[in-house]
């Protein structure tokens, strides 16, 4: 299945690209010598000055396109004793059982949502090895306002245009 794309008239596929970041922003202020003594994968970041940081999903729904939404790898601190739960829960299929867990959302994700570094947020494990779902506290914050209403299938287009997801 595919739509026609109101941002530049062709066709894409109606499976939607995620928008991921590789790292947590904090990452990229750190020298080359702290991020010798961090580590960074695809699911965690550890930081020689203290923060904790995982992989999640923030998944936002479309208002017009019933079932649509676009998702964006993004990241969020964890405490140290939570981030050590998740770590030693990582491997469970049954990985909900964790609970939410208070984080602080980070990565900025420009555009109209800026600035969204720092807000607080919700990490939500999965189970089946899915990366944990971002709920962002409820509050007027555009970010927030679009997890909870939806966007305008429009909108996606053009964000998926701007990331570069899309060719223009
Ligand atoms: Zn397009």
């Amino acid at each position: 299945m595919s739509f026609v794309c109101s941002y530049c008239g062709k066709r894409h596929d109606d499976e939607l690209p995620a928008l991921a970041f590789m790292q947590p922003d904090h990452w990229l202020t750190l020298s080359d010598a702290q991020r010798e003594e961090g580590s960074l994968t695809a699911d965690d970041c550890v930081t020689p000055d203290g923060h904790f940081f995982i992989r999640c999903s923030l998944e936002l729904p479309t208002r017009d396109r019933a079932g649509q939404k676009l998702t964006f790898g993004v990241w969020s601190t964890l405490s140290e004793e939570n981030d050590n739960r998740y770590a030693d829960a990582f491997f469970d299929e049954d990985q909900s059982k964790l609970g939410p867990m208070f984080g602080w959302f980070s990565n900025e994700m420009g555009g109209n949502f800026r600035p969204t570094l720092n807000l607080k947020c919700h990490v939500k494990p999965q189970d089946h090895r899915q990366r944990p779902l971002i709920e962002l506290e409820q509050s007027d914050h555009l970010l927030a306002v679009a997890q909870r209403e939806g966007i305008w299938f429009a909108h996606v287009e053009r964000l998926l245009h701007e990331s570069g997801a899309y060719e223009t």
